[in-house]
């Protein structure tokens, strides 16, 4: 089956310009999602790793899976005032303002290797804050995997030497 076929383009979403990756339309499709997740297990299955992290919301769909295929915990990074505990916040520069990521304290043990899952990598913005946090937590960065990887972005670039997987790359 091709993966990338499930995925549905969607022209000028959210704003003119965009060409959005809609991937609910391959997450209900019982054959595609298995396919997608056990590609992302064989991925990653050699990545030294103790807890996978994931930013919401469409990474929780796919960490979850691969977290506990991987026999791992999952830990969720969320948009600022979910999450009920006591924080660690990271703040981070869009184009146009500014947006934040948090954890639950504790949730990333000093020291412990995570492992970041998102479903698209367009700019990279949003993992090098994901990146950004689990630092900030005390953790260590061992591997980032998405989905979807969108060429000609320079997305790359900003995640340095981190060992990165992508599923699908598309121009
Ligand atoms: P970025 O920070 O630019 O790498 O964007 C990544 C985040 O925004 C991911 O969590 C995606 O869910 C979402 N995203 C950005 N661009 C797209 C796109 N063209 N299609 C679908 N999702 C996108």
């Amino acid at each position: 089956m091709d993966l990338a076929s499930k995925v549905r383009v969607i022209k000028d979403f959210p704003k003119p310009g965009i060409n959005f990756r809609d991937i609910t339309t391959l997450l209900q499709d019982a054959e595609a999602f298995k396919k997608t997740v056990d590609a992302l297990v064989e991925l990653c299955k050699d990545m030294q790793v103790d807890v996978v992290a994931c930013p919401e919301a469409r990474g929780f769909v796919l960490g979850a899976p691969l977290a506990y295929a991987l026999g791992k915990g999952v830990v969720l990074l969320r948009k600022p005032g979910k999450l009920p505990g006591r924080t660690v916040c990271y703040n981070y520069e869009l184009e146009y303002g500014s947006d934040a990521l948090e954890v639950h304290e504790g949730a990333i043990q000093a020291g412990q290797k995570v492992l970041l899952v998102d479903d698209v990598l367009a700019t990279g913005g949003t993992v090098a804050a994901a990146v950004e946090l689990v630092k900030k937590s005390g953790g260590e960065v061992a591997g980032i995997a998405f989905l979807i990887e969108l060429l000609g972005l320079g997305a790359r670039e900003k995640l340095g030497d981190y060992p990165v997987v992508t599923l699908l790359q598309l121009e």
